[in-house]
């Protein structure tokens, strides 16, 4: 299908967007030395999982019916969109404003960022 075709690029693109920034900000974080940097690729980091989440998702969505799943593989992009919901709540966690309270990854990233200021 046409459709499907366009989601998967569109999909792909966003991954390869994902791993350059990420790569761009580690890079440029350990060369300078900068924890701001560094805690910024943690984000883009972050945004790359979803990326891939919406990726795998979308290949597999494209898949026939099969035995298991006789109403074909559509309802997969339900689940990630819910994964995906997940990880913007663990990422807002720097703005203060997340309703999930500090969670590990939240503690950590205000660890790095205490440090970088
Ligand atoms: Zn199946």
């Amino acid at each position: 299908m046409k459709n499907t075709r366009h989601k998967i690029r569109i999909a792909f693109y966003s991954v390869l967007v994902g791993v350059t920034l990420t790569g761009i900000k580690i890079a440029v974080g350990l060369l300078s030395g900068s924890l701001g940097i560094l805690s910024e690729a943690l984000h883009s980091l972050l945004d790359l999982v979803a990326a891939l989440i919406t990726f795998i998702s979308v290949r597999i969505s494209e898949k026939p019916p099969d035995e298991q799943h006789p109403y074909g593989h559509g309802k997969i992009e339900n689940l990630s969109a819910l994964a995906e919901a997940l990880l913007l709540l663990a990422r807002s966690e720097d703005d203060q404003f997340s309703p999930i309270g500090a969670s590990r990854l939240g503690a950590g990233h205000y660890f790095v960022s205490s440090f970088a200021t």
